[in-house]
């Protein structure tokens, strides 16, 4: 064999080697194969070298023939599992789920381990007489390695779809580069190059999967977001519990503006050098925009990591030309308590810290489980409310309207209605705020106006008393679509005039309306009236009721609660006003009889509460009798 093609190789792998063990490396199963890896091919190349030297040298002893020998061939067997073990590692953390072709896999190894340790009693690979000769069995060490080779490439071709074309072509040239380097050795002996291919396949493992500069954050040679996923969807799959601090600096963005980029980065950076070496068993993540991580996977007790950050942070960060003083916030999870996938762990801490980050909310630390309730929650609604929309599954209920003059039942209000997974209804506010975010409140406010039209075809209002009958419209709805067209269409489909729907638009959503008062205007020259809803709640204003079409009032119930509660001249002098501009007053929130007697004396029009009804299903409401 070549001395210096062995010499060479011995060199790249000691580089390779050395790169990797002084780089800091996420605590994940795929780094310690790769580590076993390059240690292995060191060997195996050390050792092959050494037998083909000894073996053809009539000088050799046979103890030393029969360990070279013996230790060259168990290195190149552990090699070809340990290649595919990483194959199927990578799959695993992949697809984060454990390949089925993993229980396969010492299947062939340990046999021919055991058949290769037999050798020295039974000669069945190679035999030592008179220097080293060979036995049934010398091909074994290909057959093992082609077998794996095999298995690996089964295992890629399985999950092709799944993964990406980088991953798969680097995956698959892999095992071609494995095969050719087996068989050249198998077929031709004399030429010892095996070294030269096991080289290059640990390069394309080292280039396309572990190369540890992946998992590094930019900053001061801490880990990023990519190595802490990739960590915490381990420990997830291996049932490894962990604990995880998260925490964040308050308000990143405006210190950012103010103290600049460059400033900024340079104290994250001394941040990360100082988790770094102040919690040296645990691995510390820098995930940019001012959040850090840090896990643990013994137990470590969190609460006093917690006391030494914020210790820190109550002392300022020297950066060039000064210091820096940050806020910090936490968030903490220990995955023994959570049920949860890595992902979803990773996302909620994400979303948690940026709340914390923003002050949404102001509690210093939380737990991630209740973030992760919340989170579900909010998950569960979405499905919900797309569910229902897809498959015409919102319900409206309708609540009574009552006229003061008569005591009587004159109009309703519709009321959306969304129903989770065990039938409970969702809060409305929960889930309209959700549709209004995702862009699904076009929708919604069309399927609700469609059940009211259908209502209204399908019943006899003036029998049952019923003028009109109240819808409320979300402002975002005005910017997705032609809403006066839309609207007029429905009501064409149904023959419902115009008067019978009354728009409710809530106070404190006209402050931003100017943008949306063509379709206003444009609708109310359809025909359509405008009531103003939860009048009291907001930045109240009277001149700029004035500017919109209104023909009613709603007064918000807090409003109404507190002067039953403890009467004021205001709210009289209001409804006044109202009634002078010639606008209607409903009174919403009517519990009790007083309450209803009270309001009823200051000018209101119409009554709303539950003192007369709930919100009821349409068919209850028929039913009604008041
Ligand atoms: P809103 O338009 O002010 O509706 C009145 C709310 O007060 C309803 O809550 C109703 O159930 C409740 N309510 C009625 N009487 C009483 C009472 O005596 N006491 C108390 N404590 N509450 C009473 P709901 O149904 O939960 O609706 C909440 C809000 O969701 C509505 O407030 C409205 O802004 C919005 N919303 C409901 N349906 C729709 C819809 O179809 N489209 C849009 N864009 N928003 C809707
Ligand atoms: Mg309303
Ligand atoms: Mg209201």
């Amino acid at each position: 064999m070549n001395y210096s093609l062995v010499v060479t190789v011995l060199m790249i792998l000691l580089v390779i080697m050395g790169y990797f063990l002084f780089r800091p490396r996420v605590p994940i199963r795929l780094n310690r194969i790769f580590l076993a890896l390059v240690t292995i091919a060191t060997g195996m190349a050390a050792f092959e070298y050494a037998a083909s030297r000894m073996n053809a040298s009539a000088a050799s002893r046979a103890p030393a023939l029969w360990t070279v020998n013996l230790l060259f061939q168990i290195f190149y067997l552990s090699m070809s599992y340990m290649f595919f073990n990483f194959t199927v590692s990578y799959l695993d953390s992949r697809l984060l789920k454990r390949a089925r072709l993993s229980v396969l896999a010492p299947a062939v190894y340990y046999p021919c381990l055991a058949i290769l340790l037999s050798t020295p009693v039974t000669g069945i690979v190679f035999r030592i007489r008179e220097g080293w000769r060979a036995g049934p069995l010398i091909n074994m060490i290909f057959f093992n390695g082609i077998a794996y080779i095999l298995f690996s490439t089964i295992a890629v071709l399985r999950h092709i779809r799944e993964l990406g074309f980088f991953e798969t072509a680097s995956l698959l040239f892999l095992q071609a580069i494995l095969l050719a380097g087996n068989l050249i050795r198998m077929l031709m002996p004399e030429y010892t190059v095996n070294g030269a291919f096991t080289l290059a396949a640990l390069i394309v493992v080292f280039i396309s999967f572990v190369n540890p500069d992946r998992y590094l954050a930019e900053q001061g040679y801490i880990f990023n977001l990519p190595a802490l996923r990739a960590m915490l969807e381990e420990n997830q799959r291996l049932r490894r519990h962990c604990r995880v601090l998260g925490f964040t600096i308050r308000n990143y963005s405006e210190h950012r503006e103010i103290f600049g980029g460059r400033q900024t980065e340079e104290a994250m950076t001394g941040i990360n050098r100082w988790l770094k070496e102040s919690f040296p068993s645990m691995a510390a993540f820098y995930m940019r925009s001012g959040n850090f991580a840090l896990v643990g996977e013994n137990r470590p007790d969190m609460t006093a990591v917690r006391e030494q950050v914020r210790e820190r942070f109550s002392r300022p960060w020297p950066i060039s030309g000064g210091e820096l003083r940050m806020a910090v916030a936490f968030v903490e999870a220990d995955t023994e308590t959570l049920d949860t996938s890595g992902e979803s762990l990773i996302n909620t801490l994400m979303i948690s810290l940026d709340e914390i980050s923003r002050g949404d909310r102001h509690d210093e630390s939380r737990s991630l489980t209740e973030s992760l309730i919340e989170l579900n929650r909010k998950l569960e609604i979405r499905q919900r409310l797309e569910k229902a929309l897809d498959e015409d599954g919102l319900e409206v209920f309708l609540q009574p309207l009552v006229d003061c003059e008569t005591g009587k039942l004159i109009a309703a209000e519709a009321l959306v209605r969304l129903r989770d997974e065990a039938g409970r209804l969702i809060r409305p506010d929960l889930f309209i705020t959700m549709a209004e975010r995702e862009g699904y409140i076009a929708r919604l406010g069309e399927q609700v106006l469609t059940r009211v039209c259908r209502f209204i075809r399908d019943h006899d209002m003036e029998a049952m008393g019923v003028r009109w009958i109240n819808v409320n419209l979300s402002p975002v709805q005005f910017l997705s679509r032609d809403v006066p067209e839309a609207f007029a269409r429905i009501l064409a489909e149904y023959g419902v005039d115009e008067k019978m729907i009354h728009l409710e638009i809530t106070e404190q959503s006209i402050i931003d309306f100017a943008l949306l008062q063509d379709q206003i205007l444009a609708l109310h020259e359809k025909g359509f009236e405008f009531v103003l809803d939860d009048y009291g709640s907001g930045y109240s204003n009277l001149s700029r009721v004035r500017q919109y079409p209104f023909t009613n009032i709603k007064i918000d119930m807090e409003v109404i609660r507190s002067y039953c509660r403890n009467p004021d001249p205001l709210l009289p002098a209001l409804v006044q006003a109202f009634r002078e501009m010639r606008l209607s007053v409903t009174a919403e929130g009517i519990e009790s009889r007083e309450m209803a007697q009270t309001v009823r004396e200051i000018g209101c029009n119409y009554l709303q509460g539950y003192y007369y009804s709930p919100p009821l299903p349409m068919k209850e409401f028929t039913e009604l009798k008041l």
